[in-house]
């Protein structure tokens, strides 16, 4: 049975490199996926999932009119798997069109975002997709400043934490740390830069 799966993460779980691996693996054995990722992706390039490592492949861009179930059907209605990046950035009508395609194309999907905005508040699609999901699996990363595992992602503009503003910065001089909840409230500065 194919399901929807949602694998969510802090910034700097890796995202991006598993679904380069999974995309691989199912290629490796001969089998089509079809890597999909929002219009609102800032950090990169339009179309594109990249990971820090470097690797990084062209994936059909969803747009905020878009039907995801309409693209697969048109894309490659046989395709073995749909990957998603930027999973938090989709709306729920896109979470529902993903839920369909598990249902009515038998074809699994695998959504990989954040979950906590930087106000510690879902993104659209983070809701939807802890709510729609079949599975749900959290990615590990560790806290920027300690050992521990890091489960919220904060704004940093101009070196200075920021706590308020809009949930997506498009454009800005923003950057987003992975952290733990005690270095949320209150991150040793003096480690920055390090
Ligand atoms: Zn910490």
């Amino acid at each position: 049975m194919a399901q929807l799966y949602y694998r969510y993460g802090a910034m700097n779980s890796g995202k991006s490199i598993e679904i380069i691996k999974v995309a691989h693996n199912y290629e490796e054995q001969g089998k089509s996926v079809i890597l999909m990722t929002s219009a609102l992706d800032t950090r990169e390039e339009r179309g594109t999932v990249a990971s820090r490592v470097g690797l990084s492949r062209n994936a059909h861009v969803i747009e905020a009119d878009s039907n995801c179930f309409d693209m697969v059907k048109s894309i490659d209605p046989d395709a073995s798997c749909i990957l998603i990046d930027e999973a938090q950035f989709l709306s729920k009508q896109h979470v529902l069109q993903l839920a369909k395609i598990v249902d009515e194309l038998s074809i699994p999907v695998i959504a990989f975002g954040l979950k906590n905005d930087f106000q510690n508040n879902l993104f659209e699609g983070s809701q939807a997709l802890l709510l729609y999901a079949d599975k749900i699996e959290e990615m590990k990363t560790i806290c920027w400043f300690c050992g521990r595992k890091a489960i919220m992602n904060l704004r940093f503009h101009d070196s200075k934490p920021v706590y308020e503003g809009e949930q997506i910065q498009v454009g800005g001089n923003e950057s987003y740390y992975p952290v733990c909840r005690k270095h949320y409230f209150n991150p040793p500065m003096e480690q920055m830069g390090k």
